[in-house]
């Protein structure tokens, strides 16, 4: 590995932050923090923590012994002096001469201790940093120290390994207890630089960051250069079809399996020959059901893997079934698990849900699971690191973690399940919705209250300048596609399921006005008008059924049809025509796989400031007819211009009314020509 510092970067550090009063000491904290947490093969998402112990003064200007160190929600990788809180450092070293400490007495005496009552709370390692003497103190989980130290044999290899130079600490659950074992080995040979935490990561000290920086990078470089002399010994791999199915075929079946209580996840799609050699191992339920690597990755992808059947192209019904039987015999292999050990604590755990967080499937890739696409992604890069540890491991001998007691006392531990957080779960968490013509107007009003209501928003869009720009600017996934265009269609619906898992909401919006007489006007516009305003709508809600058929998990169709479908406007037929077969579409859709749970609903809306109604459309219509614009864009029953944002908000509620499908919302102010009977 190599070793980033840099004097003149670690400078640099000191001069912004001391700027900001900030303690020297403290801005070479944060420095050093950036070089670890930057690096994935020594931390990850949260993982790993890090300590300073300085002086500063509080506020009567007495001079205060603290303890900085990570604070909880923080990541080494971006960490600030704010996310390294300064906790009084003589009354937690004090906890030394007690025998136990309940984790709540724990906390509460670290929080009570904090200089800032504002401050996140301590790591739940900070008292293994505040009972060490050492002024900076560097902890991650290494990949190849993991893959040495996750073994049966793993602490002789490391003693032999790292000799004298390294203590060796059995693996304890991270608090109170673990701190005092830590402390006591350190003790018993202070010469030591480091501490291994056997099946847990790696801890370097010294009286400068640079030094304890540099002890983590030797040390994990002689991990690497041990496994790398090692002779390489490959998975024995299993003999695939010749022909696999795709992903865009296997996600969707697969997002539907693991549905639970009506609720699916977001999936991240990851592939690499490292991954699929791992996927394709003969011995996989052996070496990838053990197991996370560290112990804090159970919180965020469970111990074990969902590994799914082989997925052969053109037998998908097989797939589903044997995935379903699968699933079956894991939420009960989840439950029996949680049951089994739950007794442990008299029964007052209460179960999560049984859902796994990591998928295998051979000769394709893996999928991260997660409420969100934040989460999902973090369990894909968690399951990549977990991967390649364990292909390191079973290099040079067998992959062995902690016990099922121990990974279960980790996963269910209060003080883990708090970095989670408890945020109040939204009406469309992780619901993976398409908006076409996303890019402004009624459609981007339209992503943007999906976004809101926690929904996984893809916008489509053909001008890809304004896409890109939208994109960013509601924080969606852009995709530039011409809806009139199958092929691009049906692309863009397989990027949406290798990024998301599948389809759940899909608003057909993208249109544009074509006017003329109808009986003089030149066919090639009508034809061109029912391309957009028909035929578009026919093949994205095409795609829409094919990926939520076999999601098999229901689904809802919405389709942006107009005023115009009910009640022809002068001279906007080659509008109103194709609109009009829309909504009629609509009702196809409804009638079709309402078997399916596929629900379908329109939206009519009139007169919104658009890509469509510009203001020079405005300026002119209004002219025609003799009113200014205001009277023009309010010349409805209840006299208010109608906003794109009332539109988007028809949709969202037609998305979550699950008893209603063949409606349509009338959004245009009041117009009794244009009301539905
Ligand atoms: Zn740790």
């Amino acid at each position: 590995m190599k070793n980033l510092w840099s004097d003149n970067e670690a400078k640099k550090y000191i001069q912004r932050y001391t700027k900001d009063d900030v303690p020297i000491d403290l801005a070479l904290r944060v420095y050093s923090s950036h070089l670890l947490g930057n690096e994935p093969k020594l931390v990850l998402h949260g993982g790993g923590n890090t300590s300073v112990k300085t002086i500063v003064r509080d506020v009567v200007d007495l001079e205060t012994s603290v303890l900085c160190v990570k604070g909880s929600g923080w990541d080494l990788g971006n960490i600030e002096p704010a996310g390294l809180p300064a906790v009084r450092l003589e009354p937690i070293q004090n906890l030394q001469k007690l025998k136990t400490l309940s984790d709540e007495n724990m906390v509460n005496i670290q929080r009570a201790n904090l200089l800032n009552a504002s401050s996140p709370n301590p790591s739940v390692e900070t008292l293994l940093h505040a009972f060490l003497p050492h002024k900076f103190i560097d902890h991650t989980h290494s990949n190849a120290v993991l893959a040495l130290s996750d073994q049966k044999d793993g602490e002789k290899i490391c003693r032999d390994l790292f000799g004298d130079i390294m203590g060796f600490v059995p693996y304890i659950m991270p608090g109170f207890l673990l701190a005092k074992e830590a402390a006591r080995l350190y003790r018993k040979d202070p010469s030591v630089k480091g501490l291994i935490l056997l099946n847990h990561g790696i801890f370097t000290f010294a009286q400068t960051a640079k030094e304890s920086y540099n002890l983590m990078i030797k040390m994990v470089s002689r991990a690497e250069r041990y496994i790398k002399q090692k002779q390489f010994k490959s998975f024995l791999q299993i003999k695939l079809p010749i022909k696999m199915a795709k992903v865009h075929d296997i996600a969707p079946i697969l997002r539907g399996v693991m549905h639970c209580d009506d609720k699916a996840m977001i999936m991240d799609f990851r592939t690499s020959p490292e991954i699929r050699k791992f996927v394709c191992g003969k011995q996989i339920r052996r070496y990838a059901v053990q197991g996370t690597a560290t112990p804090d990755h159970v919180i965020r992808i469970k111990q074990k893997p969902f590994i799914a059947p082989i997925a052969e192209q053109g037998k998908l019904d097989k797939f589903a079934r044997e995935s379903e039987a699968q699933m079956l015999k894991y939420v009960h292999d989840y439950k029996s698990y949680f049951n089994r050990n739950n007794k442990r604590f008299g029964g007052e755990k209460t179960e999560l849900d049984p859902i796994p967080r990591m998928i295998l499937v051979p000769g394709v890739g893996v999928f991260g699971l997660g409420n969100s696409a934040k989460s999902a992604k973090i369990a894909a890069d968690l399951i990549e690191t977990n991967i390649s540890i364990i292909t390191a491991a079973e290099s040079i001998g067998t992959y062995n973690v902690i016990s099922e007691e121990d990974i279960f006392d980790m996963e269910y531990w209060s003080l883990e399940q708090a970095k989670l957080g408890n945020k109040e779960k939204k009406l469309l968490e992780s619901k993976i919705v398409v908006v076409t013509g996303g890019a402004s107007g009624i459609g981007e009003a339209t992503a943007k209250a999906f976004k809101a209501e926690g929904a996984e928003v893809f916008i489509f869009d053909k001008d890809n300048l304004e896409l890109k720009k939208t994109a960013d600017l509601l924080g969606v996934i852009g995709l530039c596609c011409d809806v009139t265009n199958e092929k691009d269609v049906d692309s863009a619906f397989n990027t949406v399921i290798r990024e998301a898992g599948g389809v759940d909401i899909v608003v057909s919006n993208a249109g544009a006005a074509w006017q003329g007489k109808i009986g003089d006007v030149n066919n090639d516009i009508l034809r061109k008008s029912f391309e957009l305003n028909f035929w578009s709508h026919q093949i994205v809600a095409q795609n829409a059924v094919r990926v939520m058929r076999l999601q098999n998990t229901g689904g809802c169709l919405l389709f942006n049809t107009s005023k115009q479908a009910i009640n022809p406007g002068r001279d906007f037929g080659p509008y109103g025509l194709p609109k009009a077969a829309t909504l009629f579409l609509m009702k196809q859709y409804a009638l079709d796989y309402a078997q399916y749970n596929i629900r379908s609903n329109a939206v009519n809306a009139d007169r919104i400031r658009s890509g469509l109604l510009t203001s020079q459309m405005i300026k002119e219509r209004s002219k025609a007819r003799g009113v200014n614009e205001t009277e023009y864009m309010s010349g409805n029953l209840l006299k208010r211009e109608v906003k794109a944002y009332e539109v988007a908000k028809a949709f969202v509620d037609l998305a979550t009314s699950e008893s209603t499908t063949a409606a349509i919302i009338t959004v245009d102010g009041g117009n009794i020509e244009a009301s539905l009977r």
